[in-house]
């Protein structure tokens, strides 16, 4: 599995559970690639290809802090929906771990992950 399979993967996710709210997750997912003569790709546990996609994400969330002078990283997350910085339209952001700069994107979360990945 690649990491651009992964993002795939959780981006199908998402709108399967946004076509069938109210079902469990994995359920929706099933059932959206069904609709669309698909089949659902199950994770392991464990399984070495994924913790190897997962890790390789996870490297490209971290990027040099932009503040002049600041060594630090900083680090994409996703916004939540509820939270101040979601009701503005904020998808995603950026932090930096050592001044606590933070940028806030429009971009989704996802998004930012499967540019940074095809970039990386
Ligand atoms: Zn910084």
């Amino acid at each position: 599995m690649t990491p651009e399979e992964f993002i795939k993967r959780e981006q199908e996710i998402q709108e399967a559970v946004k076509a069938y709210p109210g079902r469990e997750m994995g359920e929706a997912y099933r059932l959206w690639k069904a609709v669309r003569g698909e089949k659902a790709i199950t994770l392991k546990t464990g399984d070495k290809a994924v913790e190897v996609a997962k890790n390789a994400l996870k490297v490209a969330t971290k990027t040099p802090c932009i503040q002049p002078g600041c060594d630090g990283e900083m680090e994409l997350e996703s916004v939540c929906g509820g939270c101040v910085e979601g009701r503005a339209g904020y998808k995603s952001k950026r932090t930096c771990g050592k001044c606590l700069f933070r940028e806030l994107s429009k971009k989704d979360y996802l998004e930012c992950l499967r540019e940074l990945s095809t970039t990386a």
